[in-house]
């Protein structure tokens, strides 16, 4: 998977299937890894965190940001943090880190974890938001060195790659199984409990912050290019595959796949697991669960589950990277599984017609400037080319329908809105949006991620009708609020066009009719 192709004025450098434009790129690696190659190795040793961290502790001292990621590290100050919009530096004397932790590891290890308590007991963990960082930067470096080395052939990158990779493979299994997310009180496992954590599934990470991010796809695509190197023995990657890689993938095959937006983000690592560690039953795990996502969580008009544009194009794309990843795999000569089966020039984009159909719904999700018709979480700010003309249209298994005329300026589009909840809903059934006039009229404020984000998931934000003053039941696969389409006249040129759709669901027991 490594390539270095030499030419007189300019070299292309494929790592990862990355491409880069060598003088540019060494350039900006050396420049990226220069403050650790500056350090000796003992160095390098104490800033590689035996902590996994965590990522979400905010900045007690201002309101800029959102979502508890107010805070940095860097390896210039590498014993405290800092905000990005306030500069003050944690812990300090205001903010110390007085009370702690405690939780004895899968080693017998006791694992210490400083926080700060607000007036409402919530911890803030400075300290640990700075080993999260530090991971995380040590992670890039390993693998900005393993494309120097690729890029230069000088052994030190390759060394200087494999000294990082070879400590994360010593403090990786002693890490805490953690639970981080914003504002919610963070915990802290062992790591020797039985699954399921009682949290939501994925919430229990040991690596990242969530566990569908806990293979760590950095780390084995530096591996894959400076195992032959000479910088790494039999029993560094005896030790790299086993305790690090191997138990990365155990760790997530103690969850049952949960088929969600974030699968493509997992199955890319976990290929890449089989790929590099040249494990088979890994690449056909991620195919078997490529096959339920894609036949179990798109609707028959191509429509991801979800409904939000953004998480369609999130999934549509991570599948399509997939599809890419595993084009032509063929399992090495004489493999079958357990069962029989065994890939031979793989071909998984044309097992999933559905993926066509797919790509299409963005395409068709759009204002005539070319915005996103934003509903439910979808970022209002997303979009691509203007539209020449506008028709009528429906994806009625979704539940959304909307009659368009006109070209160029004189485009109208009305969308109604009726499609049930299967995460990342709105409550916004029978919800209608307008575009006229070159400039959205009426509109949805679709996704964000600041305090107003509890207002925009309500009934009464959305230009549908409010009952009684209370919200929409939210739907769900047991409990779904999906509107049924009851009338559709497309209309052509200046013909009288029509949709009708009825939505008592998402007010049961409520109303007798609810239609627009
Ligand atoms: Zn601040
Ligand atoms: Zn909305």
């Amino acid at each position: 998977m490594v390539a270095v192709v030499r030419g007189l004025c300019c070299v292309l450098i494929t790592m990862g299937g990355v491409e880069m434009s060598q003088a540019q790129d060494v350039e900006r690696l050396t420049s990226s890894v220069g403050p650790v190659m500056a350090l000796s190795d003992d160095e390098v040793l104490e800033l590689i965190p035996t902590r996994a961290g965590l990522r979400f502790t905010g900045c007690p001292n201002c309101t800029g940001g959102t979502q508890e990621n107010q805070l940095w590290w860097t390896i210039e100050e590498p014993h405290s943090v800092y905000c990005q919009h306030c500069d003050l530096r944690y812990p300090n004397d205001l903010y110390p880190d007085d009370q702690s932790l405690h939780v004895v590891n899968s080693r017998g290890e006791t694992h210490e974890y400083p926080y700060w308590d607000d007036d409402d007991g919530y911890h803030h963990f400075f300290q640990a938001k700075g080993w999260y960082v530090q991971r995380e930067y040590f992670q890039d470096v390993a693998r900005w060195l393993a494309e120097l080395y690729v890029a230069t052939g000088e052994e030190k990158y390759a060394r200087r790659s494999a000294l990082i990779l070879r400590r994360f493979a010593e403090v990786y299994p002693g890490y805490l199984v953690h639970f981080d997310y914003p504002f919610r009180q963070k915990i802290l496992w062992s790591g020797e409990e039985d699954f399921p954590y009682p949290v939501p599934a994925f919430r229990a990470a040991k690596w990242s912050w969530w566990a569908y991010m806990d293979i760590s796809e950095d780390l084995l695509k530096t591996y894959e290019v400076i195992r032959d190197s000479g910088a790494l023995s039999a029993d560094d990657q005896q030790l790299i595959e086993t305790n690090l890689f191997h138990a990365m993938v155990g760790f997530i095959n103690n969850y049952e796949p949960a088929l969600t937006n974030m699968d493509p983000t997992l199955l890319r690592s976990l290929i890449w697991a089989g790929r590099v560690l040249h494990e088979p039953e890994y690449i056909h795990d991620a195919v078997r669960r490529i096959g339920l996502l894609t036949r179990q969580q798109f609707f028959a008009d191509g429509a991801w589950r979800e409904g939000a544009v953004s998480y369609h194009n999130q999934t549509t794309r991570g599948l399509g990277i997939l599809v890419d990843l595993l084009d032509g795999y063929s399992d090495l000569p004489g493999y079958t599984t357990a069962d029989g089966a065994r890939f031979d020039v793989l071909d998984v984009g044309e097992q999933l017609p559905i993926l066509g159909r797919a790509h299409e719904v963005p395409n068709l999700l759009r204002y005539p400037n070319g915005r996103v018709v934003a509903f439910h979480d979808t970022w209002a700010r997303e979009g691509s080319e203007p539209t020449q003309r506008s028709q009528s249209a429906i994806l009625p298994e979704l539940g959304h329908a909307w009659l368009g005329s006109g070209e160029g300026d004189g485009q109208v589009q009305t969308h109604l809105h009726f499609s049930g909840g299967y995460g990342h809903q709105h409550r916004d059934v029978l919800g209608m949006t307008l575009f006229a006039g070159g400039q959205e009229r009426i509109g949805d404020m679709g996704y964000t991620h600041t305090r107003y984000r509890a207002w925009t998931t309500t009934t009464l934000s959305h230009n549908t009708v409010t009952v009684d003053g209370l919200d929409q039941q939210p739907g769900s696969l047991e409990n779904p609020s999906d509107g049924a389409l009851t009338l559709f006249v497309p209309g052509k040129d200046d013909l009288l066009a029509v949709v009708e759709a009825d939505g008592r669901r998402a007010y049961p027991g409520l109303v007798d009719d609810y239609r627009r």
